[in-house]
């Protein structure tokens, strides 16, 4: 049976860029628009090593998202936690941690699976990245810094991902 790695965050952190990234194929829609992916998508990585979730619609609370789409994006984020065996929780590096993550990290931290805390955008290593005690604060340890564009600290992450399956 296939492992199942979720990726989990607020919209517009870059998961979707991280899925294909990861999965090594375009199939998440990547989207300047938050909270583009409403749907569950998933692919086999490494010859079926496990199976990538990507998830989307977490804290889409904005007045055009009609309340049935809210609800069911929830509920994808839900099942991706609930059957996961590890989650990459993103967040974003320059932004630092807002109240949304705060309250995705509440959840992921009663789930009690193993979450691997990336923050992404990270792109060149010069631009300016939130206080790393905001990342400590959420209670996943470390950060991996990487920028899902430009492929830094890609490596690492899919090595300790897969040390972690
Ligand atoms: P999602 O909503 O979390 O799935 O985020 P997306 O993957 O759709 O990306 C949201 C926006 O952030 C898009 O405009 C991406 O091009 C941009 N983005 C994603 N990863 C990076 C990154 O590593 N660096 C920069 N600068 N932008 C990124
Ligand atoms: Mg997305």
């Amino acid at each position: 049976v296939s492992r199942i790695v979720a990726i989990v965050g607020r919209p517009n952190v870059g998961k979707s860029r991280l899925f294909n990234r990861l999965a090594q194929k375009r199939i998440s829609v990547v989207h300047d628009q938050p909270g583009v992916t409403r749907d569950v998508v998933h692919a086999e990585v490494k010859d079926g090593a496990f199976t990538l979730l990507d998830t989307g619609g977490l804290g889409l609370t904005g007045s055009d998202t009609p309340a049935l789409i809210t609800k069911a994006s929830e509920q994808q984020v839900h099942f991706a936690i609930t059957t996961a065996s590890v989650i990459l929780f993103v967040v974003d590096a320059r932004e630092g941690v807002t109240a949304l993550d705060d309250r995705i990290a509440g959840m992921l931290r009663r789930s009690k699976k193993t979450v691997m805390l990336i923050a992404n955008k990270a792109d060149s290593g010069k631009e300016k990245i939130a206080e790393i005690e905001e990342f400590y604060r959420l209670g996943f340890g470390e950060p991996f810094y990487i920028s899902a564009e430009h492929g830094n600290g890609e490596a690492e992450v899919r090595n300790a991902l897969l040390e972690k399956l």
